[in-house]
């Protein structure tokens, strides 16, 4: 069922979950099976020929798979949508099946970590022109499209410096020079923005993150135009970073929480964004909805909610940081973000860490930067936590 006349709390729940299964159970079963079994071998001729519907094997498609991927595209208001192993696996087939020889390809320097080393380490070896510019140089990125461009990437708030670009003001842009846009969708989830509705073709997740929520599985989620998801899928099933049906259940089931998660932590990094801005030990905040933030105006016109991941610089550098990160009891101090859990990082550490100090300068990384991404936690005792944490330093 479609469910484009619901708010997304609603599609959250209910989108996917008509995909049939025997017994009409009420939640979705974890299908296991690695192949679907037939007894009439004209039916089985018409699914694998894609004449009627229906699973062959789950390299392919998988039913429990299915509804994950129906979730995110009613969620995105796409025409179609697959998946992948991971985040990566979305990002490096998306653009490894349109970025043939030859092709030109512009983005930003401030990409995930992942996404920066396809641009800058594998795509030029298949001969695919890449160009990367500052990432909020609007003039710089139109006159980059202008000059030829296939495929337009960009990521919206980026990571961990939450840099904000315009992604109607770049599609309308691409669309003129006739460049696929893909946007990673990933910080700000369906929830607080969707990229097609601005422009985009494609829009794509690490649904390790907000979308699964709970840090205990990997996947990726594609959605956007027909023909080009389906590009996209048919290089998939060959190459073979396929999605299985564990994880897509437990991503799935994440998602019924979506909309509830993403309201608590946009409430609770906005509020912790104010009172660290407000804080003499703190030198510097990253986060979009203050409104001293460089990219407060894009976002607040392409966002509903300004997302729950913030950065922050204390006085004394990265010596303080050593001391009052430990000090934190409501923050498991790992890499990743998006989970029901605070977590929280120095990216020198986490996201940037094969870079070299000048070159997370370039980026605007300063080396005491702390890369925060607020959990479900109550509001007020993540800011007790990093009041008593601060008082270390
Ligand atoms: C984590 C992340 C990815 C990569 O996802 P994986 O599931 O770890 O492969 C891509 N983009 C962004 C913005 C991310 O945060």
């Amino acid at each position: 069922m479609d469910f484009s006349g619901y708010k997304n709390g609603t599609k959250a729940i209910w989108a996917g979950e008509d995909i049939p299964f025997s017994n009409s159970p009420a939640t979705t079963p974890v299908v296991n099976s690695v192949t679907f079994s037939y007894t009439d071998l004209d039916e089985w001729y018409a699914v694998a020929t894609g004449n009627a519907k229906g699973y062959i094997y789950s390299r392919n498609t998988n039913p429990t798979v299915r509804v994950l991927e129906e979730k995110v595209r009613q969620l995105e208001g796409g025409e179609d949508a697959t998946s992948f192993a991971t985040g990566m696996a979305a990002i490096s087939n998306t653009l490894f099946t349109f970025l043939t020889p030859g092709k030109r390809v512009v983005s930003l320097k401030d990409t995930y970590g992942g996404t920066s080393k396809i641009f800058l380490d594998f795509l030029p070896g298949y001969n695919v022109d890449v160009k990367l510019c500052d990432t909020t140089d609007h003039e710089q990125l139109e006159s980059e499209i202008a000059k030829g461009c296939d495929l337009l990437y960009l990521e919206t708030p980026t990571n961990p410096t939450l840099k904000v670009v315009d992604i109607k003001r770049l599609a309308d842009a691409a669309k003129k020079a006739g460049a696929i846009v893909v946007v990673d969708n990933t910080f700000a989830t369906p929830i607080n923005q969707n990229p097609l509705l601005l422009g985009a073709d494609l829009v794509l997740h690490s649904a390790t993150k907000f979308l699964c929520g709970h840090s205990d599985a990997m996947g990726g989620v594609l959605a956007g135009r027909k023909e080009l998801v389906r590009k996209v899928f048919q290089f998939r099933e060959i190459n073979g970073a396929s999605l299985q049906a564990e994880p897509a259940y437990m991503i799935a089931r994440g998602m019924k929480t979506l909309e509830l998660r993403i309201e608590r932590q946009n409430t609770s990094a906005l509020t912790i964004a104010r009172y660290l801005k407000a804080h003499p030990k703190v030198t510097e905040v990253f986060y979009p909805g203050l409104e001293t933030h460089a990219g407060y105006d894009i976002a607040k016109r392409q966002m509903r909610g300004f997302g729950g991941i913030l950065s922050f610089s204390v006085g004394g550098g990265y010596e303080s940081v050593k001391k009052m990160l430990p000090r934190l009891k409501l923050v498991h101090l790992a890499a990743s973000l998006g989970s029901v859990n605070t977590l929280a990082g120095p990216p020198r550490t986490t996201s940037h860490v094969e870079l070299t100090e000048e070159q997370r300068a370039l980026l605007g990384i300063p080396e005491g930067l702390i890369r925060y991404s607020a959990g479900i936690e109550n509001t007020d005792d993540l800011l007790s936590d990093l009041e008593q944490a601060l008082k270390t330093i």
